[in-house]
């Protein structure tokens, strides 16, 4: 069986408490991927290029191009959350930043005060940068740690160092950004659980609102697969979740998805969206969407997306069919905690996407991976840590 290494970003990308919105919101969660980056880590599978003027020209005209074509189609599209990811947004310059900034105010409707993140690696994120995120609205920074030693670091082909994480929250709430979040990777190659729960304590002591971990899964096309490079074989991977899921409780974490652990109220509105299968947008070349009931993907090629920017939607991208559409749901809402109401399911699927999954979900609950909690479907704790198996299996 395999043990859970599907990140969100895996399933979704293109990457408040509970919600107190409907999956019916007319309102969708902004994507925009920034595909640069000021190097290549072997372990990283998601389009990105080597930074560098003439391509964030290009890149910044079509992407704006992108979101005047959203607002010319549907009118100024309400947004319920907005994410820059990557890529990396803290390689951007910061002629780049308000011009990205600016055109989502002016081709989207943006409300005050809405979650708006921004990924950052500890490498880029200057002091001129983050001002200029923050003078911009944006409210929350994630912010890729993923090891705070340096012999992981060195193997996850990482530049930063312990001095230059030291002081890294207090920079970034020095401009007024206090909802941090801090991204960890488990399973790296000669990572021992106490190195990983080494890491997991400054994460602590930084005192973050949000933190995250992921399983490193090895990813086709990436220096690590062409190089041979294994991940911590699965139990080993099991008892850093289970260690890190313990010490994070014990701080005060609450678990609210598989992989995320945010203090009571600091739950990412945007993830949720995603892990609700609510409407979500994604700009920029590789972005995933899933929009009027059509699930796409921008060309993963900044030459192609130069050239044309419109959204796969307005080119005959179809929508999902019933069965495909049923197991998106309900892998999407399957990663939160809390589960998914059956009247839920009732009201989003109906019977005819529900019953090709009725027989694995009564499998599932037969062998303890799946249970029913008051009218919720949920993963049982052990279902959470072969997450893999189950999705694999309603799909
Ligand atoms: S900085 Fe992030 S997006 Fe860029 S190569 Fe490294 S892991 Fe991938």
């Amino acid at each position: 069986m395999a043990w859970c290494a599907v990140s969100v970003e895996t399933l979704f990308r293109s990457r408040g408490k509970f919600p107190r919105y409907s999956v019916h919101s007319a309102s969708v969660a902004l994507y925009v991927h920034i595909p640069f980056c000021g190097k290549r880590c072997p372990y990283c599978a998601f389009y990105k290029l080597i930074w560098n003027p003439e391509d964030e020209r290009r890149y910044v005209d079509a992407v704006i191009e992108e979101m005047a074509i959203y607002a010319r189609s549907f009118g100024g599209i309400p947004l319920s959350s907005v994410f820059w990811g990557g890529g990396t947004p803290s390689a951007l310059s910061l002629d780049a930043i308000s011009a990205i900034a600016d055109g989502i105010r002016t081709h989207f409707t943006v409300p005050d005060g809405i979650e708006w993140t921004v990924e950052a690696n500890p490498e880029t994120l200057t002091d001129d940068r983050l001002g200029r995120f923050s003078a911009h609205g944006i409210n929350r920074v994630s912010v890729g740690i993923q090891s705070t030693l340096a012999s992981e670091l060195v193997t996850l082909g990482r530049e930063h160092t312990q001095l230059s994480m030291d002081r890294l929250l207090d920079r970034i709430r020095s401009v007024g950004i206090d909802n941090i979040n801090v991204d960890f990777i488990y399973g790296v190659p000669g990572q021992t659980l106490l190195g990983l729960l080494e890491s997991i304590e400054w994460a602590l002591h930084q005192r973050p609102t949000h933190i995250s971990t992921y399983a490193l899964s090895i990813e086709p096309g990436t220096i690590y697969a062409k190089t041979g490079v294994k991940a911590a074989d699965e139990d080993l991977q099991l008892q850093m979740y289970r260690g890190i899921r313990r010490r994070v409780l014990q701080a005060g974490f609450r678990q609210y998805e598989v992989s995320a652990f945010g203090l009571p109220g600091y739950e990412s509105r945007h993830n949720l969206s995603y892990w609700h299968y609510s409407p979500y947008i994604g700009l920029g070349p590789s972005a995933s969407s899933y929009f009027k009931g059509v699930a796409y993907q921008q060309v993963s090629s900044l030459e192609r997306y130069v050239l044309d920017p419109t959204p796969p939607v307005l080119k005959g991208a179809v929508a999902l069919d019933t069965e495909g559409l049923g197991a998106h749901f309900l892998i999407a809402n399957l990663r939160r905690s809390e589960g998914v109401t059956y009247s839920t399911i009732e009201r989003e699927l109906g019977a005819a996407r529900w019953m090709p999954m009725d027989p694995a979900v009564k499998e599932f609950k037969r062998m303890g991976l799946l249970r029913n909690r008051d009218d919720r479907l949920q993963l049982t704790r052990r279902g959470v840590e072969l997450m893999n198996t189950v999705l694999e299996g309603l799909i």
